[in-house]
């Protein structure tokens, strides 16, 4: 079995019979993995508590070729976010983008760039004011990475340059309708068009900038409820945290 070396960050965990885990993990170098972690619920296990969901660290795996489950050999911590545990509202969002990366992320696909966006946010989450909107960002630019990312520019059916006043968004077209084509989607949700302008920008901006920008109430409805029936229709999963999220709000 070779030995693989790569950073890695926590986005799953549950245990398998008295003493393991299965960890799945997203890292740098090979995309989204599972492995076990022997003998970790034991109270002298040598991996501590640094398998915790969300935790960053350096992973040293022994790979099975062509099997769904490796073997953790090492998890040296790097970085536990305690900013992000220190605050309940802030675990729960980082329990979310975690999940969400575990479910939209294609099987074996290996990007860097989806590794950095979730270290990068899970910074961001532990000093940012509006998590919510940090989110939306996150969704749409995992979208954006995935090969998902919603049509906000142009027409999702006659790609002619959107410039209506009235946004209308389809779901099963992937982004917004003109006034021509707006009975192609009879499910399709008309949303302002400064939520539109707004996504827009969310879609492209570094995530630093989020101090930036400002969301009225409405745009934060309305975008979560395009963004998350938009996830929905494409990965066709309740997510567990983000109910979660809605029910510590009540
Ligand atoms: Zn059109």
């Amino acid at each position: 079995m070779p030995v693989q070396k790569t950073q890695a960050i926590v986005i799953r965990s549950f245990p398998l019979g008295e003493f393991d885990k299965i960890i799945t993990f997203y890292t740098a170098d090979f995309g989204k993995i599972r492995a076990v972690a022997r003998r970790v619920r034991r109270p002298k296990s040598r991996f501590g508590g640094s398998l915790e969901l969300l935790n960053h660290g350096a992973l040293v795996f022994f790979e099975r070729p062509n099997k769904d489950l490796h073997t953790i050999n090492d998890f040296d911590l790097i970085d536990a976010f305690d900013g992000i545990k220190a605050d309940f509202e802030r675990t729960a969002y980082g329990c979310y983008l975690a999940e969400l990366v575990d479910a939209i992320e294609p099987g074996h696909a290996v990007d860097r760039s989806v590794f950095r966006l979730l270290r990068r946010a899970f910074g961001m989450l532990t000093q940012i004011d509006d998590i919510a909107l940090l989110s939306r960002a996150f969704e749409l630019q995992l979208l954006g990475l995935t090969g998902y990312a919603p049509q906000l520019s142009h027409c999702s059916v006659c790609t002619n340059v959107f410039r209506e006043s009235t946004v209308n968004f389809s779901f099963r077209f992937g982004g917004v309708l003109c006034t021509n084509c707006v009975d192609r989607d009879a499910r399709a949700i008309s949303i302002a068009r400064g939520s539109c302008e707004l996504m827009k920008q969310l879609q492209k901006s570094d995530l630093s900038y989020l101090p930036r920008f400002r969301a009225s109430e409405l745009n934060h409805r309305e975008i979560k409820f395009a963004l998350s029936n938009f996830i929905f229709y494409h990965t066709e999963r309740a997510l567990k945290s983000l109910e979660f999220i809605e029910n510590i709000k009540l």
